[in-house]
């Protein structure tokens, strides 16, 4: 049966092309509601920074105008979403609501509440898959459990044939006379902008960072070479897209595998390492589905309880980590960029996440924080992944005594120092052969720049201590 009026709830999926939930609605109802909700804290927030929120409200600006362009409007309310949805309800008399799942911890609460107040209320919910191409439970092991490592849920993942891409929403009708909150800025929340220059917002831009990826010179058909370069436009770049859904993720999928399809073997291989990272985002979300104490401890029991460092008590020292300060021109040419764009290139975040856990060997989870404030595209699941990886606790995590040399990485790396002049302007005029070493006791590499907190062999060693004495205490 057809009904009168339904709500289309935007979450993070701030797209008109191939949104399950939205093209739902729109077939259910003659009338939707498209409303976003604004989240109800203010101030300071532990994991949430002006930089994401600052992205947030130039997307919510682009999809009003995309839903103006079709004959709708964006609704804007303000939190908690089961209020703000109770209030909607009543306004506009609709029957139904629709959102696409949040695969989060957080939002997963929130939707518990949703469907109590539509119980209530005697309204329908539905809801509907749209962040992962597999997420939640869809990929289980032969015995029926979730996956802890990496390469056999690939195996997994790549046979299982992939949801194909919905159409574009082309037309919307509302119920006349909806109220709404202006559009948001930053003040909403009581943040105040960083200045980051952060990358242009909407799915519009999303849309073209999409179609120049797998255009015939697009980094997608050299990705895997690519991707190790520091600087340039070599890897896609759709992380915060992702994140804020302005790219529907099977449409990504699709668009790579045809473009793999169609290219010679050495070429394919390129695409289809892309293709393995996308995974790589649903394996972490099917962790954090699985193992949601994720966030609170290690992955690996075997790791939990190792003597960490924790920020608040090493408060300098970690704020050289934050400011970019350390003296190893890598790292602070990583946390600067970060900074700067509210963006770190990948090789990066294992360096500098690395160095954190492992050479000041400060708890992991004050670093996931930080990225999290600062990172446009900060994703829990893949936040927490990537920091327990570099921590040597997590899922399929790098083994503890591995420990990156942040030397080593940058003359492998940035060989010619290009990254790290980029970011680190004292060091401009500095040869590329001396960034990638430590100077004798007390020299600078530049007047203004900091000689190296810290000898890397003497922390590494401590740091291989304190896991084996972990190791040792635990097997007693
Ligand atoms: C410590 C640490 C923290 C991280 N935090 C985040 C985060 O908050 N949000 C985030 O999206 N990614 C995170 N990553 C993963 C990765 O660094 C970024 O996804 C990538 O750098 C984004 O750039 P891109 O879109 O050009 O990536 P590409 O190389 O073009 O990859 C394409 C897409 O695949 C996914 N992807 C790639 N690598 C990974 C990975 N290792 N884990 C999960 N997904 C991946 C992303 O969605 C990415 O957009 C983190 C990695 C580390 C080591």
């Amino acid at each position: 049966m057809q009904l009168k009026t339904a709500i289309h709830w935007f979450r993070r999926d701030l797209r008109l092309t191939d949104n399950p939930a939205l093209n739902a609605a729109l077939a259910a109802a003659g009338t939707v509601v498209p409303v976003f909700i604004l989240s109800g804290w203010r101030g300071q927030h532990h994991w949430t920074g002006p930089n994401r929120q600052e992205f947030l409200c130039a997307c919510l600006q682009s999809l009003s105008k995309n839903l103006e362009a079709i004959g709708g409007r964006l609704i804007i309310r303000d939190g908690p979403a089961e209020h703000a949805l109770e209030q909607l309800v009543a306004d506009t008399g609709a029957q139904a609501i629709f959102y696409n799942l949040d695969p989060d911890p957080f939002g997963r609460v929130v939707e518990g509440k949703i469907e109590t107040l539509a119980k209530r209320l005697g309204v329908t919910v539905s809801s509907y898959r749209d962040a992962g191409l597999h997420e939640r439970d869809e990929l289980l092991s032969g015995t029926g459990l979730p996956y802890r490592v990496y390469a056999p849920y690939f195996k997994a993942w790549s046979k299982k044939p992939k949801p194909a891409v919905g159409p574009r929403v082309k037309s919307l009708r509302l119920p006349a006379n909806v109220s709404s909150l202006p559009l948001p800025t930053l003040e909403h929340w009581e943040l105040r902008s960083e200045r980051a220059r952060l990358i242009e917002a909407g799915e519009r831009a999303a849309r073209q960072r999409l179609r120049e990826f797998v255009s015939v010179n697009g980094a997608a058909s050299d990705y895997a070479a690519g991707r190790t370069k520091l600087t340039g436009r070599t890897t896609s770049r759709f992380s915060q897209d992702l994140r804020w859904g302005l790219l529907s993720i099977r449409e990504v999928y699709h668009e790579t595998r045809a473009l793999a399809d169609a290219l010679d073997r050495d070429k394919r291989g390129h695409v289809e390492k892309f293709i393995g990272e996308i995974a790589w985002r649903d394996f972490y979300f099917q962790v954090l589905h699985h193992f949601p104490e994720v966030l609170d401890d290690d992955f690996s029991p075997a790791t939990r309880g190792l003597p960490w460092r924790q920020a608040a008590e090493q408060a300098g020292i970690f704020e050289r980590w934050c400011t970019g300060t350390t003296g190893f021109p890598i790292v602070d040419a990583g946390m600067r960029q970060l900074s700067a764009l509210g963006f770190m290139h990948n090789r990066l975040r294992m360096i500098t996440s690395m160095f954190l856990t492992k050479d000041l060997r400060i708890y992991w989870r004050d670093g996931e924080a930080f990225f999290m404030r600062k990172l446009v595209d900060g994703e829990i699941a893949s936040n927490n992944g990537g920091w327990q990886w570099s921590a040597g606790t997590g899922a399929d995590a790098a083994p503890y005594f591995r420990i990156q040399n942040p030397w080593t990485q940058s003359q492998r790396f940035d060989p010619q120092g290009d990254y790290i002049r980029e970011w680190v302007p004292e060091l401009r005029d500095v040869p590329p052969g001396r960034l990638h070493m430590p100077l004798a006791d007390g020299l600078r590499l530049a007047k203004d720049y900091p000689p190296p907190m810290l000898d890397h062999s003497q922390e590494r060693d401590r740091t291989l201590e304190m896991f084996k004495r972990h190791r040792a205490a635990r097997s007693k």
